[in-house]
C-alpha cells in the first residue's frame, strides 16, 4: 500500500470556498490560506448562535500502544462515512505539534485512506496558530524578566516564577536553562526552561476558551509566579493579556480543511493530553454543531485520560453533550494488554486477545459511568484474523452489552466503515428517548479537590487509593482555602496503564496512585495533578524521523509520515 503521504499527495483537493459552501460558509466569512484551507470569520460565527446543535461523538480508545491504535484515523474514517450514508458530518482534531512530526510519532492527521489534507501544511507550519501561541506565551515571559528588571514593582520572587518559554519542538536540551546570564544589562539570572508549545498553558487556554474576550479574561487570569510571601501575580497585574490577546486574535479562528473524500474537517488548537486535557478547540467544536448534524471528534490517549477529560473538563465547562462515544480497540494492542510483547503482536494469538480484553472492558464500562451511550470500533489491521475479531465481537455483545463493529477506513475509507456510521446513528438518535439519563460529569464542581481526584483514580482507574507526601495534601488544602475548589482536575499520568506504570497492562486494581505534584492553570481553569514523570519538554530519539525528511528534486516533501 501507498504511504501516508504518497495517498494524501495523490488526493484531488477541492477549492477551501466549495467545502465551506457544503456547510453554508459565505465565501466572505471563510479567509483562505491558500487553496485548500480557510478560517472561518468570527462575525459569520456569532451569527450562528440561535441555531440548535448537531450531536457531538467522541473518538476515544482503549490504552495504546506506542504506535498508537488510530484514535484519529478512526475520527476521520467516521466522519467521511456518516457522509457517505446522507448524514451531514464534520470532524474536529487537533492540530499536530513539530516536535513528534521530526521526532517519533509521525504526523497527525490520520492515516492511510482516513486523512485529512493538505497533509504537508496541516503538519508543518499550517496556518501559524502553534507560532501565534509560541509567541504570545513568550512576549509573557519576556514581560516577566522585563519587569523584574525596570524595578519589580509587583515584588515578584525570581525564584518562584514558575511561568516557562516555549518552542515547538522536541528539544531535551533547553529544559532547564539559567536565563539572564551577561551582566547587569541582560537583568536577572534565575533558573528557567523551556516547554514544548503545545504544553503551554496559553495552549489550554486558547482551546476553553469561547470567545476573544472569554480569551483576554484567562489570560489575564495566568499565574506567573508568587511574591516573596507567595502571593500570587498573575498576567493581568502585568498588563500582558491584551498584547497576548492581539497575537492570537486570528490564531483563534478555527482551521478549515477536507478529508480525502471532501468532508469537512475543522483542524484547530493542540493541547498536550497529559499536563492539559487533549483535545481541540471548543470555538472549533461549537462552531461545527452549528454547522453539521454531526460532529466526530477525538480526544488524546486512552479513555481514561482523554474521554474523562473530555467529559469532566471540555464538555463541563463548555456546556456540550456528547452523544455517544466510539471506543477504539486494535487486536495488537489487546494482544500486548494480554501479556505479548511488542514485538511479537502479529501471529494470531487468541488466549492473548482474551486476556486483553479486561482494558478495552474497563473503558467501556468507564465511558458508561458518564451515561454516554457507547460502542466499539475494532480498527483492522493487515495481521488481524477473523478468529481474533469474531472473539472481540462476541465479547462485547455478552460480557459488555455494546456493539463491536470492524472498521477498514484505513485500507478503505468510507466504504469501510459504513456499518460503524449506521450504528453511531442508531445510538445518538436513541439518546433522545433517554431524556433526563443522557451525560453527566463524573463529579460536582462542589466535591472537595482530594475527593475529586480520588473518585477519578477509584472509578476510572481502578485505584484502590490515592497517596501524597503531606507537602502535596498541603497544596490540595490551600488551593481549596483560596477559592479553587470548584475547579476540574487534569490528571497528568501515563497512557499505557491505568496505573502508574506503564509496564502494568490489562485492567489492574486495587493499586494505589501516588500524586507527585499539583500544578495550578488558573487561565485554563483546570487544576493538573500529577502522577509519574511527566515530560513537557520531549527529547528525540536516537534516530529521529527528522533524517528522513527532505525535499526531492521536483521539490516535494518525502519521509513525512
Ligand atoms: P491515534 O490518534 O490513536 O494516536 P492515529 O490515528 O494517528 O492514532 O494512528 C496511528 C498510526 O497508525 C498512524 O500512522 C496511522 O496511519 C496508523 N494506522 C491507523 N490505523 C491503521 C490500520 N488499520 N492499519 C495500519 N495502520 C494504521
Ligand atoms: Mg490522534
Amino acid at each position: 500500500m501507498a504511504s501516508d503521504l504518497e495517498i494524501a499527495r495523490a488526493a484531488k483537493l477541492r477549492p477551501i470556498e466549495a467545502i465551506g459552501e457544503r456547510l453554508g460558509i459565505p465565501a466572505d466569512a471563510l479567509h483562505p490560506y491558500g487553496r485548500h484551507i480557510g478560517k472561518v470569520g468570527f462575525d459569520f460565527i456569532e451569527s450562528l448562535e440561535g441555531r440548535p446543535d448537531g450531536k457531538l461523538i467522541l473518538v476515544t480508545a482503549i490504552s495504546p500502544t506506542p504506535a498508537g491504535e488510530g484514535k484519529t484515523t478512526t475520527t476521520v474514517g467516521l466522519g467521511d462515512g456518516l457522509n457517505r450514508i446522507g448524514r451531514k458530518a464534520m470532524i474536529c482534531i487537533r492540530e499536530p505539534s513539530l516536535g513528534p512530526c521530526f521526532g517519533m510519532k509521525g504526523g497527525a492527521a490520520g492515516g492511510g485512506y482516513a486523512q485529512v489534507v493538505p497533509m504537508e501544511q496541516i503538519n508543518l507550519h499550517f496556518t501559524g496558530d502553534f507560532h501565534a501561541i509560541t509567541a504570545a506565551n513568550n512576549l509573557l515571559a519576556a514581560l516577566i524578566d522585563n519587569h523584574v528588571y525596570w524595578g519589580n514593582e509587583l515584588g515578584l520572587d525570581p525564584r518562584r516564577i514558575n511561568w516557562r518559554r516555549v518552542l515547538d519542538m522536541n528539544d531535551r536540551a533547553l529544559r532547564e536553562i539559567v536565563s539572564s546570564l551577561g551582566g547587569v544589562a541582560n537583568g536577572f539570572p534565575r533558573e528557567d526552561g523551556f516547554d514544548i508549545t503545545v504544553a503551554s498553558e496559553v495552549m489550554a487556554i486558547f482551546c476553553l476558551a469561547r470567545d476573544l474576550r472569554d480569551l483576554e479574561e484567562r489570560l489575564g487570569r495566568i499565574i506567573v509566579g508568587y511574591t516573596r510571601d507567595k502571593t500570587a501575580v498573575t498576567a493581568a497585574a502585568l498588563k500582558a493579556a491584551g498584547a497576548m490577546t492581539v497575537l492570537l486574535k486570528d490564531a483563534l479562528q478555527p482551521n478549515l480543511v477536507q478529508t480525502l473524500e471532501g468532508s469537512p474537517a475543522f483542524v484547530h488548537g493542540g493541547p498536550f493530553a497529559n499536563i492539559a486535557h487533549g483535545c481541540n478547540s471548543v470555538v472549533a467544536t461549537r462552531t461545527a454543531l452549528k454547522l453539521a448534524d454531526y460532529v466526530v471528534t477525538e480526544a488524546g490517549f486512552g479513555a481514561d485520560l482523554g474521554a474523562e477529560k473530555f467529559f469532566d473538563i471540555k464538555c463541563r465547562k463548555a456546556g456540550l453533550t456528547p452523544a455517544a462515544a466510539v471506543v477504539v480497540a486494535t487486536v495488537r494492542a489487546l494482544k500486548m494488554h494480554g501479556g505479548v510483547p511488542k514485538d511479537q503482536l502479529g501471529p494470531e494469538n487468541l488466549e492473548a486477545v482474551r486476556k486483553g480484553l479486561a482494558n478495552l472492558a474497563r473503558h467501556v464500562g468507564n465511558v458508561g459511568k458518564f451515561g454516554v451511550p457507547t460502542i466499539v470500533a475494532i480498527n483492522r489491521f493487515h495481521a488481524d484474523t477473523e478468529a481474533e475479531h469474531r472473539l472481540i465481537q462476541e465479547f462485547c455483545a455478552s460480557q459488555l452489552g455494546v456493539d463491536a463493529v470492524i472498521c477498514n477506513h484505513w485500507a478503505e475509507g468510507s466504504h469501510g466503515v459504513t456499518e460503524l456510521a449506521e450504528r453511531v446513528v442508531g445510538l445518538a438518535e436513541s439518546r433522545r428517548r433517554l431524556d433526563g439519563h443522557g451525560f453527566h460529569p463524573l463529579y460536582a464542581d462542589e466535591l472537595p479537590l482530594w475527593d475529586k481526584m480520588k473518585l477519578i483514580a477509584t472509578e476510572i482507574y481502578g485505584a484502590s487509593d490515592i497517596i501524597a507526601d503531606q507537602s502535596v495534601r498541603n497544596q490540595f488544602r490551600d488551593l481549596q482555602a483560596a477559592g479553587f475548589g470548584n475547579l476540574p482536575i487534569c490528571v497528568a499520568k501515563t497512557q499505557y496503564s491505568f496505573s502508574t506504570d506503564p509496564n502494568l497492562r490489562g485492567a489492574p486494581s486495587g493499586h494505589v496512585v501516588p500524586i507527585r505534584e499539583i500544578r495550578l492553570r488558573a487561565g485554563a481553569g483546570f487544576l493538573v495533578v500529577i502522577c509519574g514523570e511527566i515530560m513537557t519538554m520531549p527529547g528525540l530519539p536516537r534516530v529521529p524521523s527528522a533524517e528522513q525528511i527532505r525535499l526531492d528534486r521536483d521539490g516535494q516533501i518525502e519521509g513525512l509520515s
